[in-house]
């Protein structure tokens, strides 16, 4: 038993717990649970619980379906909104039967990943902007989602629920040890955002999964719906989840270098680099419903072409001011990613994405100031710059032929994520939609 797994039992012990729940995440990043009786925990700690892993979205093939999940003690939390009784929580890692980690383990994918930043001497640090709308209800009206104000940007809404929502949001997620740095009303109706303090990016990728969590719990409490999905309304401005990276060389932030253009080390300059000869192959991952491309070609502050900028918000990367006596916080934003993302993965083929450019030795394109949507596609085409993905189809044939992608999650885990959205895009071009009813039926 190590001193982790002792503490843990001991609390359960002092604090009467009396369920313990497993958690771990799928392929696609929906959360998983399995509810452990107390007098189980120690066991689970010695030997794994052993489940039938068949039935998870893309966990086994058929014919290796047991499985074991490890909890990490680590990770131990109580969870204060539970209605029930005391209930913790804490993620697990996946393997086989005799103990070899499961190749399909979202989580083990970005251990691998930390593993090879490590190797090269870098500890990740990430920052996620999380933006989010919330509604009335699930419900439509006339076919659209209705928002619980009609607030905007940093509005102060008196009487509303919005601070409510987010006051005990950040409440219950200071409780679970996640810290939250700020909180605000966004531009659309209804949106709101909350920014998380820094960590190393496997406890972000926890993080995030328990913040997905707890804003579905609050608005439960609040007789609301709060939702995720990345352009709910085309009349709106979608949600997307601003990474803010970093890599670190023991204590000292890699990406910065007094005097250099934005503090910017080389360091720096060739992960962006890699970032962005990288992100049409791994938008799949960082943006993996049907929906996420319609926020990247939606406008508003949702990028849609590959470049960086200094400040530029309508870059895919930005690199922000920060004050120079604060070298620890020099980073730079990747804007595409959304939400609906499964973080350990979109974790993991960011990070590569910029270490090969490091290792590489990748040279970073110029940096842009304006909006490249302001220029004609002639324009763009001459200077040479490549768009995102227009479609979750256009991003499948992008990472099929990725060999950053396959060789990061792994054959067995590619081929089922690939396959997976496949059929999500099959399903989605067979509708016959409103927009071709409203402009067609006349004909
Ligand atoms: N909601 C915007 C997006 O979809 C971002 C707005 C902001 O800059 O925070 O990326
Ligand atoms: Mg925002
Ligand atoms: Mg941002």
């Amino acid at each position: 038993m190590t001193k982790q797994q002792d503490y843990v039992l001991q609390t359960i012990e002092e604090r009467d717990i009396k369920f313990v729940r497993c958690w771990f995440t799928d392929v696609l990043g929906t959360l998983k649970s399995v509810v452990l009786a107390p007098a189980e925990v120690e066991g689970a700690f010695a030997e794994g619980i052993g489940f039938d892993g068949s039935t998870i979205e893309g966990l086994t093939r058929r014919s290796e379906s047991d499985m074991l999940l490890h909890p990490d003690p680590s990770t131990f939390q109580i969870l204060s909104w539970s209605m029930d009784d005391a209930t913790g929580r804490m993620f697990c890692d996946l393997s086989t039967p005799d103990n070899q980690p499961a190749m399909a383990d979202p989580r083990q994918v970005l251990r691998r990943t930390l593993e090879r930043a490590a190797k090269l001497g870098f500890t990740c640090q990430i920052h996620p902007e999380v933006e989010f709308y919330i509604l009335k209800s699930n419900e439509l009206v006339d076919g659209k989602p209705v928002p619980v104000d009609d607030a905007g940007y940093f509005d102060n809404i008196s009487g509303g629920i919005a601070h409510r929502f987010r006051g005990r949001a950040v409440r219950m997620l200071e409780e679970l040890g996640i810290s939250v740095e700020y909180t605000h009303h966004e531009g659309g109706p209804g949106q709101n955002e909350i920014d998380l303090r820094y960590a190393d990016a496997l406890t972000m990728a926890d993080n995030l999964m328990t913040v997905r969590t707890v804003v579905h719990e609050v608005a439960a409490e609040l007789g609301v719906h709060a939702t995720f999905m990345p352009k709910p309304n085309a009349d709106w401005p979608g949600s997307g989840m601003h990474c803010h990276i970093s890599l670190f060389e023991g204590e000292t932030n890699a990406f910065y270098e007094a005097g250099a253009q934005h503090q910017l080390s080389i360091t720096g300059r060739r992960f962006i680099a890699g970032m962005l000869r990288h992100a049409r192959e791994i938008s799949a991952i960082t943006n993996q419903s049907v929906n996420s491309y319609k926020r990247l070609w939606g406008g508003d502050e949702a990028p849609s072409w590959v470049c960086w900028g200094h400040n530029n918000s309508s870059a895919l990367i930005r690199v922000p001011t920060y004050k120079p006596d604060k070298p620890r916080s020099a980073r730079v934003e990747y804007r595409a990613i959304d939400t609906v993302a499964n973080p350990y993965l979109a974790f993991a083929v960011m990070l590569e994405a910029g270490l090969r450019g490091i290792e590489g030795e990748y040279e970073v394109p110029e940096e842009i100031d304006g909006d490249l949507r302001d220029l004609s596609a002639r324009e763009r085409k001459v200077l040479g710059y490549e768009s995102l993905p227009g479609s979750l189809d256009e991003a499948i044939a992008a990472c099929e032929q990725s060999e950053l992608v396959a060789s990061t999650l792994g054959e067995q885990l590619f081929d089922y994520f690939l396959n997976n959205k496949r059929a999500e895009w099959e399903a989605y071009r067979t509708q016959v939609t409103d927009f071709e009813l409203r402009s067609g039926l006349n004909r």
